[in-house]
């Protein structure tokens, strides 16, 4: 078998949104009560194993927020670092998962944490954004106010990291090929470095048809990304993707493998039993 990326949740539940449709919700029971806790034995192995089947990029993840358990991802950090140092397992590339609230409203935090993780070898944040429009953003995280973009992609920046702009298209967020458009425009003059777009999914895996844009609105996307990235853009342009179901085909096939909280290692979000594989 071959893996190509690994996603591992890390830290407590505890996140400072509150989406009406969590991804993280069904995980939570599962994860460390404590900011700090980490199952090193079982992450090292899964880093160790994953490597050998020829993963070179790992991803940092949470059922909750993982800003919020700073020692947990500095330890998952510290980890992969010392893999490199013991074992020459050296991943190329590592992201972590972030809504960006923490990242916007506490310079603090990101001074003390940011810049020590870039130089732990982390190399992108991926922050979820629902609109460009930050109040409307803020509506979807149940939040009274989401900090302004511009402060976010500034703030990873700041620290020598590269901002991916996750866009999770749906009927209340980004319902259309002009909404879309007119999103990844204002993202590419705030400065984010790539942008990726998928509809929203629910708890068993698949696409969400009551939440997701339609069928055609999806395809018109999706042809539009693609018509973009045919066209010879100027190198100041931030890549977009557009992640169908076509690319789902890298889960289904075991080349894209998650540790959960429960230390179940998986190639579906969610992580149905019958369907995982136990860690190596
Ligand atoms: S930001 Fe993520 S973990 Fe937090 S409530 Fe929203 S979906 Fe759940």
């Amino acid at each position: 078998m071959k893996v190509d990326s690994l996603g591992i949740f890390v830290g407590t539940g505890e996140c400072n949104a509150r989406c009406s449709h969590c991804a993280g919700q069904i995980h939570r029971k599962y994860a460390p009560k404590e900011d700090g806790e980490v199952n090193e034995e079982l992450i090292r192995k899964t880093l160790e194993d994953c490597y050998v089947l020829g993963a070179r990029k790992f991803s940092i993840t949470s059922s909750g927020e993982p800003t919020l358990s700073p020692k947990s991802v500095t330890r998952v950090l510290e980890i992969s670092e010392e893999l490199k140092k013991e074992k020459e397992i050296s991943y190329s590339r590592i992201n972590l998962y972030s809504n960006g609230i923490r990242i916007g409203e506490d310079p603090e935090f990101c001074k003390t944490f940011l810049k020590s993780w870039e130089q732990l070898g982390l190399k992108r944040v991926y922050v979820t954004v629902h609109n460009a429009n930050e109040r409307k953003n803020s509506e979807i995280y149940g939040v009274e106010s989401y900090p302004p973009l511009k402060t976010v992609v500034q703030r990873i920046h700041d620290s020598d990291l590269l901002m991916r702009a996750n866009l999770v298209l749906s009927k209340r967020t980004i319902s259309s090929l002009e909404l879309f458009a007119s999103t990844v425009s204002a993202l590419r003059t705030i400065g984010a470095d790539y942008i990726s777009a998928w509809p929203i999914r629910g708890d068993d895996d698949q696409i969400d048809l009551t939440l997701a844009p339609s069928p055609e609105e999806l395809e018109r996307i999706n042809s539009w990304v693609k018509a973009n990235q045919q066209q010879n853009c100027p190198v100041t342009l931030c890549p977009v993707t557009f992640l169908g179901e076509d690319t789902r085909e890298a889960y289904q096939s075991g080349r894209k493998l998650t540790l959960f909280p429960d230390g179940t290692l998986s190639n579906t979000w969610c992580n149905n039993p019958q369907e995982g594989r136990p860690c190596p």
